[in-house]
């Protein structure tokens, strides 16, 4: 691949390009059912005109966008070329199945062969270029020599074609070797730089059917996307028949690539749709079906609605700002009434002013209960008083319990009385007997209930 340089030739202004493209005819989109002889072909499904300044970079291998495409959609590129002997073979199996590529050129190629280049127009296929020389040094060299490589390598192939519009904006980094400063300078001249979504590695030393098993084995595994092969390598001349016929009878279905023009401006596309890993997000957003904006597109605002919209039985706005000037009673404004809902008044039959008292009966306990329930008074054990602890008081205390309080026998009385007043000294014998009593009754209590339980 060594050619002669054309050091000197360089197209600085895309701008002449693109006016040129204003006399170039579209190209036309092929189709199986459109390829007389060869029924089995896969034909082109449709082109896909993309605008190289939205989208700058391109190719899932190393960018974050891709090609717009569709499940199981392939465009397939081929680099190197052109070289007659085996590019014509790839140009007649790709006529076959009337099937529309992308090449990717070198220059001294060009130079060699102009009249292959020819060819690939001719055949209706897009061409791109690929650098002068095809160096593998790109992510190396100087932004210098990286513009000189590009530079002459589109001049080389624009020499053998009669309008320089049919060379697309398109280029392709020789391996792959990318790097920011010939990334800005592609962009910076308008060309959309193409890497590839999947390769079949046919410039290595493998046979055709490994060819073929990268090539199908790789795009099943990402269902679409952008093929990168070789024309001028014999392998790929051996399986592209293959190739094709195994995409067309698993479903696929090739898209050309063409670049927009004031005659033919980009294909609309979602943003989404150029990610090279949507998200599931974005996914989902893509399979959901579009809101119709049909409703917006001939108004500028929503109807007023209309005062039947409320429903109102005269059709007088209930929020009206006079919502008092209709009835009056007595010479006073009433409030009109809403039609509805409506406030209804319950009658007031079915209800009281106070819940009834409720009966003493309610809360009579036996005696013995009353007794163990009632709290013990401060300073006094006779709560906790049972018959059979204390005979004496046994006629007390159910009488205190029968009526809801406990009477302290005078004793006891007695003992309380003393004890709050923190004199010992008063209290008499009776007291002292009444608190040998008491203690004596609060350890039957317990011992009664722990029998109990
Ligand atoms: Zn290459």
């Amino acid at each position: 691949m060594v050619g002669s340089r054309l050091a000197g030739i360089q197209i600085k202004c895309w701008t002449v390009f693109c006016l040129g493209l204003l006399a170039c005819a579209a190209p036309r989109a092929a189709s199986a059912a459109d390829c007389p002889g060869h029924p089995d072909a896969i034909g082109t499904s449709r082109t896909l005109v993309v605008d190289p300044r939205e989208h700058p970079r391109i190719g899932a291998m190393q960018y974050p966008q891709t090609l717009p495409l569709r499940d199981h959609e392939v465009v397939l590129t081929f680099d190197d070329g052109p070289l007659p002997r085996n590019s014509n073979q790839v140009l007649q199996i790709l006529a076959d199945q009337c099937v529309k590529a992308t090449f990717f050129i070198i220059g001294q190629q060009a130079l060699a062969s102009p009249e292959g280049v020819r060819k690939y127009v001719a055949a209706g296929h897009s061409i791109g270029s690929h650098s002068q020389h095809h160096p593998l040094t790109f992510n190396k060299m100087s932004a210098e020599q990286a513009k000189q490589e590009i530079d002459a390598g589109i001049a080389s192939t624009t020499a053998a074609l009669s309008d320089p519009a049919q060379l697309a904006p398109f280029f392709r980094i020789p391996g792959l070797l990318r790097a920011e400063p010939v990334e800005e300078y592609v962009a910076s001249q308008g060309l959309q730089l193409w890497s590839a979504d999947f390769l079949a590695d046919d410039w290595r030393h493998i046979s055709p059917s490994r060819v073929y098993d990268l090539a199908i084995k790789r795009i099943e595994a990402r269902g679409k996307g952008i093929l990168l092969l070789h024309d001028i390598q014999a392998r790929t001349v051996a399986a592209l028949p293959k190739i094709l016929h195994e995409l067309k009878a698993r479903g696929y279905h090739i898209v050309h690539v063409v670049p927009a023009t004031p005659q033919q401006p980009a294909t609309p596309t979602e943003p989404e749709q150029w990610l090279s890993h949507p998200s599931s997000a974005a996914v989902a957003a893509l399979n959901w079906p579009k809101v119709p904006n049909f409703v917006f597109a001939e108004a500028a605002a929503l109807p007023a609605p209309a005062l039947s919209d409320f429903d109102s039985p005269d059709g007088t706005l209930l929020l009206s700002a006079e919502p008092f000037d209709r009835a009056k009673r007595h010479g006073v404004p009433v409030p009109r009434e809403a039609p509805w809902p409506r406030a209804v008044a319950l009658p007031p039959e079915n209800t009281v002013a106070t819940l009834p008292v409720p009966a003493a009966s309610l809360f009579a306990l036996p005696d013995k209960a009353a007794a163990l329930l009632q709290p013990p008074a401060p300073g006094s054990h006779h709560a906790e008083q049972t018959a059979p602890a204390a005979h004496a008081m046994e006629g007390e205390a159910r009488s205190s319990a029968a009526s809801g309080a406990v009477k302290v026998t005078s004793p006891a009385r007695e003992a309380t009385t003393d004890r709050t007043a923190g004199s010992r000294t008063r209290i008499g014998h009776g007291a002292r007997r009444t608190r040998h009593f008491a203690h004596g009754a609060r350890h039957s209590v317990r011992v009664a209930s722990l029998k109990k339980r």
